[in-house]
């Protein structure tokens, strides 16, 4: 499928588009917005270009009456998020040119930049770009806002379905540079989404100024063996020490999202003062709470049989 940003005609507003895309999934100061972003330094809601039908971009502040929502996150890395309409004398008025700017977007499938201020900021410093999304729906309260998926070219799976499972990528045609650029940081925030940014063997969580730190998106089948990295269920979030375990065959994980440790005398010697034994034969703590972003049992099983292969 062709990019749907090529069918934007205003060269401006697709540069735009661009540049809020490219920022996906990272947290941008509210002072670099301002200086690249059209429209961020005075309007606040939903911001739609003078002389353009569409929207630009939507954004939630803190203050904002309407209690955030963590976005839902889906097996594709597309996220669904409820955004309030604007209002005249607190009820919806679907009439205002902001509104009517939205759902011309849904109209002609043009997609709007989602912008979400970050909790544990009250000097209102950082906003979390949460990156381009198509406006889905209208359920009488909200918009119902759908983010690109991880591969933005294909489009997210229509409402809750969930696409198949393919583990493998070796049969894609050939990525440009740009598009690599963007995916890999789009796999890690999605991962990290659906983990709540806590370690899912021991749980270790820490942010700092709102940023999760020392976490990381591992793939359950490599990506030097050609796993997915367009697919949450080829992934977990590990934090850097359980993922370099992981990747060293110290431990993986089974069919029932047990932890499994190697058989190694050396290696069980050198564990035991860590999380790895104590949890041997148990259940993973964290995982997603929806089943169908958890790791994939394909492959899951390709990852055990690479891990026999190793300790044989
Ligand atoms: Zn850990």
């Amino acid at each position: 499928m062709p990019d749907p940003l090529a069918s934007v005609s205003d060269a401006a507003h697709r540069a735009q588009l661009w540049k809020i895309r490219e920022w996906a999934g990272t947290p941008r100061p509210a002072q670099s917005l301002r200086e690249d972003l059209q429209g961020f330094r005075g309007q606040k809601g939903i911001y739609k270009p003078s002389g353009s039908p569409y929207a630009l971009w939507v954004r939630q502040t803190l203050r904002k009456v309407y209690a955030d929502q963590a976005p839902e996150i889906h097996s594709d890395g597309s996220w669904t998020y409820k955004y309030s309409p604007e209002g005249r004398a607190g009820k919806i008025d679907l009439s205002l040119d902001t509104n009517r700017s939205l759902l011309r977007c849904q109209e002609d499938h043009v997609p709007v930049g989602v912008l979400v201020q970050k909790e544990g900021d009250a000097a209102g410093r950082t906003y979390e770009v949460r990156g381009l999304a198509y406006v889905e729906d209208f359920d009488g309260d909200h918009f119902i806002l759908r983010g690109e998926p991880i591969d933005w070219d294909t489009p997210p799976a229509p409402g809750t379905q969930v696409p198949p499972f393919e583990p493998f990528e070796r049969n894609l045609p050939r990525r440009t540079a740009r598009f690599e650029s963007l995916r890999e940081p789009r796999f890690r925030w999605v991962v990290s989404q659906a983990y709540h940014q806590k370690c899912s063997l021991c749980e270790l969580g820490f942010r700092i100024r709102g940023e999760p730190v020392g976490l990381e998106a591992a793939h359950v089948i490599p990506f030097k063996d050609g796993g997915t990295s367009r697919d949450v269920r080829n992934g977990i979030l590990l934090c850097r020490n359980h993922h370099s375990l992981f990747d060293g065959w110290a431990w993986t994980i089974d069919e029932d999202l047990r932890v499994v440790v190697a058989d190694d005398r050396d290696l069980r010697e050198s564990a035991l003062p860590n999380h790895l034994l104590a949890l041997e034969g148990k259940p993973i703590p964290n995982l997603p709470e929806a089943p169908e972003l958890r790791p994939d049992r394909a492959a899951i099983g390709f990852r055990l049989r690479e891990f026999s292969q190793f300790w044989r």
